[in-house]
């Protein structure tokens, strides 16, 4: 693969960057991580800059015309990633709706459903969560329990979920459930899509351990949905969830927000002191950083590898699991040495007046934590490769239960 940018790519840049540093200048302070109480005005910047990246021409970059998308290609989609990653430029409230939404509507959904969502999602009036887990299925998805029940040209839906990510601000919900309890445990799941505001819905926030309250419990309670909010067709929810982990696992990486990641430790380096001395003096500290910048430019490569195979056409496959296992443990190893860098005061959060940075890093140490369990734990990630990408036997615990 040639990795140089085409002059065509190279113009994009040229033609997004300035634009982009334009809004930014505009827009002035961005809220942060730390005003957790000021999450309105969070998800408020993300919608206004979200609506500026449409109106532009830059928003869905690889996604069709038709529905508001750019009709690009993956490069440029990427470069506009990094560019945006880089400058911190705007929260992604919307991960969800972008990374996993929009990919199973474009593949299974009617062209009503196309029409309906896809722009709604680009030009930031809808921000979407995930309605997948539940207390008794995490990494055994297939045995989830909420159920929906046929009712005329209705669905009646009663259950909970739970970890369901941005639920407390989201607009739309991809929704998977039971709608065949006679059958094997995947083949009776069906596909919804899901109004948050529909009556019925019941979202209560849990607090995680950075402090924020990122996810959710959802109850449903007689929650009514029309069969044209399904998905594909009744019994395709397996195939349809796969598909979105599938994505999910693709979209989870940031190669821009890591960069952005890894220059602020070679910064810490220069400013907190080692025997005396600035940090990124020290040998062993030097090693280690010039180890994380080779390995977060191998996450870059492994991204455009996978990323080619989309440019093809072809949905992702289960390879997805070998970058999403590879960035989530690297940026948990990278926030730990954040903490052995700042020594003493990485035990102060924000608020200490003596936290450094404010205890950004604290925050980041803790939430990293989280990344090797959403879209599927690192184990799973594991099994995975070994299975389905090595070619394995079936891990042995699992294939004793399917008998
Ligand atoms: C920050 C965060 C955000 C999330 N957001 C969402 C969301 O928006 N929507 C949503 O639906 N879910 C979300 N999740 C839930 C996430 O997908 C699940 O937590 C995850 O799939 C694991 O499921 P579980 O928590 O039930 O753990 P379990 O499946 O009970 O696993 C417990 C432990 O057992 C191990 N294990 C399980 N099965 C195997 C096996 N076969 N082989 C080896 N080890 C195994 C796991 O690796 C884990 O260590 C989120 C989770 C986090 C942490």
């Amino acid at each position: 693969m040639d990795f140089n940018l085409s002059p065509e790519e190279e113009a994009f840049r040229q033609e997004f960057v300035p634009w982009l540093e334009g809004v930014i200048a505009e827009k002035g302070k961005i809220p942060t991580f730390k005003d957790a109480e000021a999450l309105d005005e969070r998800v408020a910047w993300y919608r206004e800059m979200q609506k500026k990246l449409f109106d532009a021409g830059y928003a869905g970059i690889t996604w069709p015309k038709e529905y508001g998308g750019r009709g690009g290609t993956l490069i440029e989609s990427f470069i506009l990633d990094e560019e945006i990653q880089k400058r911190a430029a705007v929260e992604n409230f919307n991960g969800i709706g972008f990374g996993m939404a929009g990919g199973v509507i474009l593949a299974f959904g009617t062209d009503e459903q196309k029409d309906r969502y896809i722009p709604a999602m680009l030009n930031g009036s809808e921000i979407w969560c995930q309605g997948f887990s539940e207390p008794n299925a995490g990494s055994d998805l297939a045995a989830l329990s909420t159920r929906a029940v046929k009712d005329g040209d209705d669905y009646v839906i009663n259950g909970q979920k739970v970890w369901t990510s941005m639920a407390q601000m989201a607009d739309q919900c991809i929704l998977v459930v039971r709608t065949d309890p006679d059958v094997p445990k995947h083949k009776g799941l069906s596909f919804f899509i899901i109004d948050m505001k529909t009556p019925g819905i019941d979202v209560r926030p849990l607090v995680q351990i950075t402090g924020d309250a990122e996810f959710n419990e959802v109850y449903f309670d007689d929650m009514r949905v029309p069969r044209t909010q399904m998905l594909g067709e009744e019994g395709d929810g397996w195939k349809i969830s796969i598909a979105t982990l599938m994505f999910e696992r693709y979209a989870v990486s940031q190669y821009g927000s890591f960069r952005r990641s890894i220059d602020g430790l070679f910064e810490l380096a220069k400013n907190v002191t080692r025997n005396g001395r600035p940090a990124i003096e020290d040998p062993v500290i030097r090693q280690k950083l010039g180890q994380f910048h080779i390995e977060v430019e191998i996450l870059k490569h492994n991204t455009m590898r996978s990323r080619s195979k989309l440019l093809k056409g072809e949905v992702p496959g289960p390879e997805g699991s070998i970058e999403k296992l590879y960035w989530s443990e690297m940026n948990k190893a990278m926030q730990e040495f954040a903490m052995e860098l700042e020594g003493p005061y990485h035990q102060l959060m924000s608020g200490s007046k003596w936290a450094l940075q404010d205890g950004m890093y604290q925050f980041a140490f803790l939430r990293s934590r989280g990344n090797t369990i959403e879209a599927g734990t690192s184990e799973i990630q594991k099994n995975i490769i070994g299975e389905r990408v090595l070619g394995l036997p079936k891990d042995a615990a699992r294939a004793a239960v399917k008998k």
